[in-house]
């Protein structure tokens, strides 16, 4: 008798394993395939579950720590363009080939999958539109497409945002996040660098404004030419920004680098950059730099409310 309670309490014990590692494993899988599904987001920060929802209606900012999650460039365009109001220009333009040039796969093959993949012609998008009623010419480039890789179409469509910012005095805003150059163009890559400084140089000499907005990341090239070329450059918080990789400077200095080297936090500490403004408030942000700079505008500051004013001790040792 009593081994048979015994035994019967195994087996339900060994039953409520069975079933608690059934449940688990579904319930696993299910999360696993509702993240896949995109219903749900894991914050690669803090690990936290957000609907996908409600982080795209927080910018894609998690709503727990607060972790600028990447975003792609018609994502952005929504974020900052008033409703509609963007005019896509030069769509156009597609990239060629004009080395042949073959790594583990050919360029050409591997353009054509990108843009069947991401449904881009290139890594960036430029259009004419308007932020909170201001008419601006916005470049954002997409991470996605071949890493934000400056190719001579990413390097003519900007030349041309630009040319055409100068003739219809529009300020410039320009959403860079890049890997750099793309390599497999070689020079001509390069050269768009000098391209499109020398278009924001006659922008420039018209007094007209041009924002460089730097997010996770922004390195080689593009760091090296036009998003360190703004009048203010606005990055986001965290953000990586730099030249040359974090390793390969450590591997030339034989010297261990700090742990915020590279970041938004460092750079304006040191004045490569003049506000962190979390993703929240840019389009805020962008109007109001953009009214300050209207001709008409008044010369004071006072409706300036996202700029916190530093205090000027906090700059002073005690
Ligand atoms: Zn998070």
């Amino acid at each position: 008798m009593a081994n048979n309670e015994e035994s019967r309490g195994l087996k339900s014990l060994l039953d409520w394993f069975a079933n608690r590692r059934k449940s688990g494993s579904t319930n696993l899988e299910r999360q696993e395939r509702e993240i896949a599904d995109g219903l749900w987001h894991k914050c690669s920060n803090c690990g936290v579950l957000t609907y996908t929802k409600d982080l795209r209606a927080n910018q894609m900012v998690c709503v727990e720590c607060g972790h600028h999650n990447r975003v792609d460039s018609d994502e952005r365009i929504r974020q900052l363009i008033d409703a509609n109001s963007w005019r896509p220009i030069d769509e156009h333009l597609r990239p060629t080939d004009p080395l042949q040039f073959r790594d583990r796969k050919a360029y050409s093959d591997r353009l054509r999958e990108m843009q069947d993949k991401l449904n881009l012609v290139d890594a960036v998008k430029t259009g004419l539109g308007q932020i909170d009623g201001f008419p601006v010419a916005l470049g954002v480039m997409d991470f996605r497409f071949m890493g934000g890789s400056m190719g001579s179409v990413v390097g003519e469509k900007l030349t041309r945002l630009i040319e055409e910012a100068t003739q219809r005095r529009y300020p410039v805003v320009i959403v860079c996040t890049s890997g750099g150059a793309r390599m497999q163009e070689g020079m001509l890559s390069l050269m768009q660098m000098a391209k499109i400084s020398a278009a924001l140089q006659r922008h420039r000499e018209e007094r007209l404004l041009y924002i460089p907005v730097l997010t996770n990341p922004t390195t080689g090239g593009v760091t090296a030419s036009f998003a360190m070329l703004g009048d203010i450059i606005l990055a986001e918080p965290k953000a990586t920004i730099g030249f040359a990789g974090r390793r390969v400077i450590e591997q030339t200095l034989r010297e261990k680098l700090p742990d915020d080297f590279q970041s938004a936090e460092d750079l304006l500490k040191h004045g490569f950059v003049d506000e962190i403004v979390p993703r929240t408030v840019l389009k805020k942000t962008l109007a109001q730099l953009i009214a300050l700079h209207q001709p008409s505008a008044p010369t004071t500051t006072h409706n300036m409310v996202v700029w916190e004013t530093r205090s000027l001790s906090s700059t002073v040792a005690e």
